[in-house]
């Protein structure tokens, strides 16, 4: 499989020994339960799903923008716009795991009444991988779609262009089909900023085209995104002079302002660009919620959508040892995998979590 940490792995550790260990950080630094559970749960969720670079490789992150008042512990989303079937809400900087899980549930609630609803957050901490909202909402039977901008974030050049002018705005869609649940979920840049990280530590390479130079010509060394680094450290992404490029050439760059005009603007969160007042990265996020059973389609929804989703993965594939996958199933082959093993970390990021543990006086399993 193509992992991220493929490279690099260091430890294994279970799961749920890891789980417990998270969950014990956020409750050292000041977050209730029912939140702390939230974070870990989604990051060790990311981790698992094969997207580590949403996973507990966050936490030390997380932590320090709690200290510097970034982040804010114990949030509820504040409603600001209540018309019934939408919502307009404010996460006012809570931990974005556990607020956005909030908003979710609010817009299942509104779309169990209402048959669909729409619902517009802004402000969010930093929530992570966005599939884990088109789970949320499909495991109450919802299709939903799921519009994101990082506002105080630049890191994407648009078709065309060179200077950066979006985040990596990802979108999230998912459908619940029984038995072979569909959730389409990326990062709207050719590849996501956390891949570009462990390539700049010796990882798994980059494509040769993911990175656009300041004059134009392609490149996939990230120093093109974080300027000069050393070996082992932090990695600044507004340092390099270069950018991500949009996926998809015209179309994938088109879909990346949507997400920011979606997410950010209409939101009123903010649109991508350099961190101003707020000091860190916060989410904005448009979510659309359909309840197929209100729509009164839901025998044949779930007829005809698995009768397609079967015939589009029984196209012959390219390599014979390789079937068509759909989305989601790349995920929930990880899952099974590290649920088994466990989960692999790289050394330097479980030294970090271990210290970050340590110096709050959480107790660190074996790894
Ligand atoms: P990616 O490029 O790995 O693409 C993932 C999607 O492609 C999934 O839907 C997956 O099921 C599907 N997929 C993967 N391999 C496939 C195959 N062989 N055949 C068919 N489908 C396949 O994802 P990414 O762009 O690197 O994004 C990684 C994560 O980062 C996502 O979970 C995203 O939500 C998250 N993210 C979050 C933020 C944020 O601000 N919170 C920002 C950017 C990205």
């Amino acid at each position: 499989m193509d992992t991220e940490t493929s490279v690099t792995i260091g430890t294994t550790i279970g799961a749920t020994a890891l789980e417990t260990m998270i969950r014990g950080i956020f409750l050292a630094i000041g977050c209730v339960e029912d939140e702390a559970a939230t974070i870990a749960t989604h990051l060790v969720g990311s981790n698992l799903a094969g997207h580590d670079s949403h996973g507990v490789v966050r936490v030390p992150r997380y932590v320090e923008w709690h200290k510097l008042g970034y982040l804010r512990a114990g949030q509820q989303p504040e409603v600001v716009t209540d018309g019934g079937a939408f919502l307009l809400l404010d996460a006012q900087q809570g931990f974005g795991q556990s607020v956005t899980k909030q908003a979710v549930a609010l817009g299942i609630g509104r779309a169990k009444q209402h048959g669909a609803s729409v619902v517009a957050l802004r402000n969010s901490g930093h929530c992570g991988r966005i599939g884990t909202y088109a789970e949320q909402a499909m495991a109450e039977g919802l299709l939903s779609i799921h519009f994101v901008n990082v506002a105080g974030s630049v890191l994407v050049a648009p078709f065309g262009g060179v200077d950066r002018r979006f985040s990596t705005a990802p979108i999230a869609i998912g459908v619940p089909l029984e038995g072979r649940p569909i959730v389409l979920d990326f990062a709207t840049s050719l590849v996501a900023e956390g891949k570009v990280l462990v390539a700049s530590n010796g990882g798994k390479p980059l494509p040769a085209d993911a990175l656009i130079e300041p004059d134009g010509s392609l490149s996939g060394d990230p120093h093109t995104l974080y300027g000069d680094y050393p070996q082992v450290g932090p990695r600044i992404p507004g340092a390099g002079p270069g950018a991500i490029r949009a996926f998809g050439d015209h179309k994938g760059s088109g879909l990346a302002m949507m997400c920011e005009l979606l997410a950010g603007a209409f939101t009123a969160g903010g649109c991508a660009g350099p961190a101003k007042t707020r000091g860190c990265i916060t989410n904005g996020l448009l979510s659309i919620y359909l309840s197929p059973a209100h729509f009164g389609t839901e025998a044949e929804f779930q007829r005809m959508g698995r009768e397609y989703v079967d015939w589009v993965a029984a196209s012959r594939p390219i390599d014979p040892a390789s079937p068509v996958l759909l989305p989601g199933e790349t995920e929930a082959r990880y899952r099974a995998a590290r649920l088994r093993d466990g989960v692999p970390l790289p050394a330097d990021i479980w030294e970090d979590l271990r210290r970050t543990a340590v110096s709050l006086g959480v107790t660190v399993p074996a790894a």
